[in-house]
Formats: structure tokens, C-alpha cells, sequence
């Protein structure tokens, strides 16, 4: 048996938890196991009232799609019996911690709308029960109606009353009030629906039974005689309340005052999100907020206690992980000198207490180690689906042989702008004053960072490059414009070297879609730019980002630690101290390699000039217009018959192709022109590919 709630006549709204149904439900309902989906119809008709010959009905069930203990609500169309039994069985097994299947229902008429009598009411095809709910001649009709509304029968034998489950089957007498067959996912839920329904009348309670299956309250004032009595279902995994006798009669009076059965662990939950805005929210301000929402004004001593309490249910899983923290990264900064490490939190009302937003850390050996990488940084983000949530910061540099080093960590709270601006300020810190080129993805909180002076990143200096990661690009387009031709040429423009490919790339974008040729011309250009084609293309890029298209922070987290989004904080610092330990090891023995080997260039590098030798028999010098060591202009002819124009001389070594300039290492044109001209091509290729730096990082 599992409970099912059905909810008809409202409106899907959504709130903070997902899908959510602006009225109660219409009809709650203990379903067999093995119920079908025919069946299910059949009872919704029943207990709905709805006229199953002139309506057919749509449903949605409301699915928890959230993991670990965090709820997020979908809704999941349901028309037929295979989607109906996997609900039921997910729901049954209830990998969510969720057992109750709740229905969101709308009725259709079959024939077309016959709302043609607005004053009468026997036409109307959707007999909605909202309508009817205030109608004793309509609910009388229902026909699985077997039990009595509450009150009509004797009180005093409640657990005896609801032996069959199958019959309950109540309409809501107000749609925001306790009625009989109001469904709780929990005892606790229950409990602070009354307190809070009571809160709001200015009634008061005692709870005379509160156990695992079982919750009575009445009226504190005696002369009432108001009850409530509510146990829970078959296997305990949900509440119900079972009768309400009698009607209030006490006095309510606005007093103003505390309420007796507004316990600070209440107030806690009504303040949440103040707490989470305002972390130094004083009592006083809570106490107006309560009193506010309801007509009584919680103690200065509750105040202070509820939001100590709203406090720990936001943070009180990350305070408990951040104390074993903190002296694990103050351990590993003391054992390796020149380790950084930032926290950041926010004021509280308590000097002691502080609200924890993030904390970033770089170990001293990827420091080091980066001074003598290229001056490249691809910066990324992932979530973290473990216990705490939050997400990951990483930012990544690049070896000689294009080996992923990770730079600096971050784990915060919550992702928002300010986050990457804060993890951002930071790195510049640590990494030090240097010409640096940044790859991210295409948010603006981290392009923004490059128009403001004071944030270390500011490209006026010369200091600070931003450019545009090609696979978030694609992602882009493919996410804007739908077209997966369109994505795999934008894809070929961005990564082409030479200028007149690039510009014949961008003209057939124009004539494919000509909103996504503009969407790309205005890409990252701010807004007195008339475009920005070095945020995206290799070709315009000028050699900043070193030939390096993709933001691999995600391969690079993932390749380092397959699990760390269950990890816990601790855990997850701890293991990328060792991979971090492990990567500089191997690397040291890599590198150390190439110099017994007397290598000049990393492993990458040499392939690459190897390939490239390989081509100079294919090409031509076709003329050489000055002799002079300084400037030497020639003209290569491949077998193509493409023609390249080239200056080598003291301070230049370009080449038309771009290769030399976008990826520091000399194309094959060069190198043609250097042998005919007995030049030292070594001296050509960029010092970061030497093979000492690589042992150096
Ligand atoms: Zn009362
Ligand atoms: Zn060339």
C-alpha cells in the first residue's frame, strides 16, 4: 500500500523546491501495489466527481528528481501504464526518501468546451472540486463517500474509526487549513503544520500524544474541547490526520504577545531565508519579522535561539566540516612553505561566528611550478553532488607537453557571480604580476573581470587576456541556434590559423544563419567594440592563448579524482594534496628523462618540429627580396601553390600561416627559409617548450 494525493482544480506553480500545487489536495487515497494504470483512472474519476464519459484527464505526477537529501520537483507526464508502474515502483523503493505518489490532474472534455450555461451547473462537463468543495448536494453524490465527514460520528474510538484505508476519502474543507485526510510526510511536518495553523489563529494547544505512529493535540483552554488525533500510515513512512473533533470556541484574542506553542525551532524555519540573506540579522529584527507574518512577537530569548538554530540547518553540516578543515590546511601550509590558502566568510552578529562562503587553496609546488609554464590559465567549475553540495573552482595551467597541471582549488557554497570574482582576485595574488591569458567559459561574471581596473585583471594593463573556451562556444551555439552543421563549422572557424580560411569560414556562416554570424561578431566585445574575434578564433588571437582552444578543468578534475563530486570536503582536499604530490613527481621523472637524453624540446614539441621538417621538401622559396639579417621577406610555394610570406630576422619570425606567432613554435615555411639561410631554428621556438622548464614545473 502507498499513499497517492490528487490535485485538481489549482495551478502549477514553482517555488524553491521545483514543482509545487497552489491548492490542497482534492482526494488522498492508500493505493494497492499492483495498481494499473486503468485502475488509477477509474478511482480518480470516482473520488474526483469528474464525469469519465464527457472528460478524459491529464496527469503529471509530481517526481522528486533530487539526490542525497535535497528535494527538487519535475513534473513527469504520466499516460500510460508503463510510465505509471515505473512511478510506482521508484516511489516503493523510494531512493529519495519520497513515498507518497502525488497527481496533478486536469480534465479535458472530450467533445470540445460546452460552457454554455455559466449560471447553471448540471451542462458543465469538468465538474472541478474546488467548485463543488462548499457543496454539500455535490459532495453527497460522490459515490465512494463511505465514511462520514468528521465530527458526525463518535470521537472517542478513533484508531478504531479508519481500519479501512481504502475509504478515506476526504475533500478539504479550507483549502489552508488542517482537515480530515491531510496528508504529512513526516510526524515532524505534521506537528508544524498544526503548531503554525494554531499560531495564525492565536489558538493554543497541548500535545497530549506524540509518538512514532500516533499525534493527539487539543485546545489548552478546557472549555474548548477541540482535538485532533493523526497516526501514521501502515509502514510508518507517512502521517495522516484521522479526526478533528469539534470547532474551536476559545478566545483569540491579538495580544500581541508570545505564543506558547512558538518554539524557536519553528521561528527557525520561518527565518531561513532572512538568515541566509543577512547572516547578522539581529533578534530584534526576527522578532519583527515573526510578528509580521503572524499577530504574535516571539521573545528576545526565542529570537536569539531561533536564529543560532536557522544558522545551523543552513550551515550547521558545513561548520562541523570546516572545523576539521581549517587545521588540515594550516598543517599542509606549515609542512610545505608557500602553500596559499583563503577563506571566506561573512560577519555575523556574534564576533566568534562567521558564515563560511568558500575556500581556495594552492599548493606551493603548482605555484612554483607554474612560473615556468605558459602564461595560460583555463579556469572551469563543477558541481558537487556529495552531502554538502557547493561546487568546485579549478583553475588548470599547461606544461611543455601540454600535460594539465592543476593551479588552485576552490570549494564554495553556493555559485554566483561574486564567487568566481573572489576565487579570481585571489589567483591573481598568488600567481603573481605576469602577462596571463584566461580561458573560461562564456559567463559573464568572469568576463566582466577583465573591464574592471581593480580586479588584477584588467586587459588595459597589458597584463590580462580573456579569451572564450571553443567547446563552451560550441555548447553555445548548439543551445541557441539548434543546428549541429552550424556548431561543427563554427567549431573549424574558431580553430583555424589562417586569416583568409577564417574569413571564407565566417562568410558560409553567414548564409547559413546570419543571426548566429552577428550573435559571433559580437561575441565578448564590450559595448563600443564593433567585435571581439580574438575572445573566440585562434586566427585573431594574437599567440595569447598559445594554441590552446578548450578549458579542460573539468577532464583535469575528473581525470585526478572520478568520484570527488561524493566526496566529502576533507576528503577532497586531501586527495588532491596527493594527486597534486603524485602529478610533480611523475612529471620530475619525466622531465628528467629528456635530459639524459639530451633533448632540447619536450616530447610534444619535437614531434611537432619533426612533422613539421617533414613538410620543408614540399615547399619552394620562390623569391627573396632582401639579404639584410634583420629583415629577410621571402615567398615559400607549396605544392598547393598557396603562397606565404615570411620575416625572420633579429627581432621577427612570422610567417603569413600564423603558426609561428599563434603556437610558438616555427611552421614548416619557416623552417624552410632558416635552412636555406643556415639559421638556428632552435632559437625560434618559444623558452616554454624548453626541455629544462618542463623539469622545472
Ligand atoms: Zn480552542
Ligand atoms: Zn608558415
Amino acid at each position: 500500500m502507498f499513499p497517492i494525493s490528487i490535485y485538481t482544480g489549482g495551478t502549477v506553480e514553482n517555488g524553491p523546491m521545483g514543482a509545487t500545487y497552489n491548492k490542497a489536495p482534492s482526494a488522498s487515497y492508500p493505493a494497492p501495489d499492483d495498481l494499473t494504470f486503468d485502475d488509477l483512472k477509474r478511482k480518480i474519476f470516482q473520488l474526483t466527481g469528474i464525469n469519465d464519459h464527457e472528460n478524459s484527464i491529464n496527469l503529471n505526477a509530481r517526481w522528486n528528481a533530487g539526490t542525497g537529501g535535497s528535494h527538487c520537483f519535475v513534473l513527469l507526464p504520466i499516460c500510460d501504464n508503463s510510465m505509471w508502474r515505473m512511478l510506482v515502483e521508484k516511489t516503493l523503493s523510494s531512493a529519495t526518501g519520497w513515498s507518497i505518489v502525488e497527481l496533478f490532474l486536469e480534465a479535458v472534455p472530450k467533445s470540445g468546451p460546452t460552457h454554455n450555461d455559466p449560471g447553471g451547473k448540471s451542462q458543465s462537463n469538468v465538474e472541478c472540486p474546488e467548485n463543488t468543495s462548499d457543496n454539500p448536494t455535490q459532495e453527497s453524490r460522490e459515490e465512494n463517500q463511505e465514511e462520514p465527514l468528521p465530527g458526525e460520528k463518535s470521537e472517542d474510538k478513533e484508531s478504531q474509526e479508519f481500519t479501512d484505508e481504502d475509504s478515506i476519502d476526504f475533500k478539504p474543507r479550507d483549502q489552508s487549513t488542517l482537515y480530515v485526510g491531510r496528508l504529512f510526510y513526516s510526524l515532524d511536518d505534521l506537528r508544524r503544520a498544526v503548531r503554525e495553523y494554531h499560531i495564525k489563529q492565536n489558538r493554543k494547544l497541548v500535545t497530549q500524544n506524540s509518538s512514532t505512529d500516533k499525534y493527539v493535540v487539543k485546545c489548552m483552554d478546557p472549555e474548548c474541547g477541540w482535538r485532533l488525533y493523526a497516526a501514521s500510515g501502515k509502514d510508518g513512512d507517512y502521517f495522516q490526520i484521522r479526526t478533528i473533533k469539534g470547532e474551536h470556541v476559545c478566545s483569540n484574542e491579538v495580544d500581541g504577545q508570545d505564543h506558547i506553542n512558538m518554539k524557536s525551532e519553528f521561528i527557525s524555519h520561518l527565518i531561513l531565508d532572512l538568515v541566509k540573506k543577512k547572516g547578522d540579522a539581529s533578534p530584534k529584527e526576527i522578532q519583527d519579522f515573526v510578528q509580521e507574518l503572524y499577530r504574535c512577537r516571539p521573545s528576545y530569548g526565542k529570537a536569539w535561539r531561533a536564529k543560532e538554530l536557522a544558522l545551523d540547518h543552513l550551515f550547521g553540516e558545513w561548520k562541523a566540516s570546516y572545523a576539521e578543515l581549517a587545521p588540515y590546511l594550516n598543517a599542509i601550509q606549515v609542512a610545505n612553505p608557500g602553500t596559499k590558502v583563503e577563506w571566506w566568510s561573512d560577519s555575523t552578529t556574534d564576533p566568534n561566528v562567521r558564515l563560511f562562503r568558500g575556500v581556495a587553496w594552492a599548493f606551493a609546488p603548482a605555484i612554483e611550478g607554474f612560473k615556468s609554464c605558459r602564461p595560460v590559465i583555463s579556469v572551469d567549475s563543477t558541481i558537487l553532488c556529495g552531502k554538502y553540495g557547493g561546487r568546485i573552482l579549478i583553475a588548470v595551467a599547461y606544461d611543455a607537453e601540454d600535460h594539465l597541471l592543476p593551479l588552485a582549488y576552490a570549494v564554495i557554497k553556493d555559485e554566483e557571480d561574486e564567487s568566481w570574482s573572489w576565487f579570481m582576485r585571489w589567483l591573481r595574488e598568488v600567481v603573481g604580476p605576469r602577462p596571463l591569458c584566461v580561458i573560461s567559459d562564456l559567463q559573464d561574471s568572469i568576463l566582466s573581470l577583465f573591464n574592471q581596473p581593480d580586479s588584477g585583471w584588467y586587459t588595459g594593463t597589458g597584463q590580462a587576456f580573456h579569451r572564450y573556451c571553443s567547446r563552451y562556444l560550441c555548447e553555445s551555439i548548439r543551445d541557441t541556434f539548434k543546428n549541429d552543421d552550424l556548431v561543427e563549422l563554427v567549431q573549424w572557424v574558431s580553430r583555424q590559423n589562417q586569416l583568409r580560411k577564417f574569413r571564407s569560414g565566417m562568410m558560409r556562416i553567414f548564409h547559413i544563419n546570419q543571426e548566429a554570424y552577428n550573435w559571433l561578431v559580437k561575441l565578448g566585445a564590450r559595448p563600443n567594440e564593433e567585435s571581439a574575434y580574438h575572445s573566440w578564433s585562434l586566427c585573431e588571437d594574437g599567440g595569447f592563448r598559445h594554441g590552446i582552444m578548450a578549458a579542460n578543468g573539468n577532464e583535469c578534475v575528473f581525470n585526478l579524482f572520478p568520484r570527488i563530486q561524493e566526496l566529502p570536503i576533507t576528503a577532497l582536499v586531501e586527495l588532491a594534496f596527493a594527486k597534486s604530490a603524485e602529478t610533480f613527481a611523475n612529471k620530475r621523472e619525466a622531465a628528467s628523462k629528456i635530459e639524459v637524453e639530451k633533448q632540447l624540446w619536450s616530447n610534444k614539441v619535437t614531434a611537432t618540429l619533426e612533422a613539421r621538417r617533414a613538410k620543408m621538401s614540399q615547399h619552394q622559396i620562390i623569391s627573396i627580396q632582401s639579404q639584410s639579417f634583420f629583415y629577410d621577406e621571402v615567398e615559400v610555394e607549396k605544392r598547393t601553390k598557396v603562397k606565404h610570406t615570411l620575416r625572420l630576422g633579429h627581432d621577427q619570425r612570422s610567417c603569413s600561416c600564423q603558426k609561428p606567432k599563434l603556437t610558438g613554435i616555427p611552421c614548416s615555411h619557416l623552417l624552410t627559409v632558416c635552412a636555406f639561410r643556415s639559421f638556428n631554428a632552435n632559437c625560434l621556438v618559444d623558452a616554454a617548450y624548453d626541455a629544462r622548464q618542463l623539469l622545472a614545473t
